[in-house]
């Protein structure tokens, strides 16, 4: 798919992605409503079934990634996750 090694060299948790084989389109889907909403579902269907989700999650958001679906999250899921972990480190600091 999307993140290939020729792409990510140093990411060994992309040996076992469930998208491996998969067409890199179907993780950037034009949007998560309207024409792009079947694409989006399939995409995230798959990243169910992966078994390197979370490594794939925590790489997109550590690596800001603000496009597609990465760890079964779109980019808005993945901003609101990065927020909430931002207050959270505020409201314990
Ligand atoms: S979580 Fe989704 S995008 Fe990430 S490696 Fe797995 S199938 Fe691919």
């Amino acid at each position: 798919m999307v993140i290939q090694d020729t792409v990510i060299p140093a990411v060994s948790w992309l040996r076992r992605a469930a998208c491996r084989g998969e067409d890199p389109e179907l993780f950037f889907p034009i949007s998560a409503k309207g024409p792009g909403h079947a694409q989006h579902e399939r995409a995230k269907t798959v990243c169910r079934r992966c078994p390197v989700r979370m490594p794939c999650l925590d790489y997109a958001v550590t690596t800001g990634q603000e496009h597609g679906i990465w760890g079964g999250a779109d980019p808005d899921e993945r901003r609101v996750s990065t927020l909430r972990q931002r207050d959270w480190h505020f409201s314990t600091g």
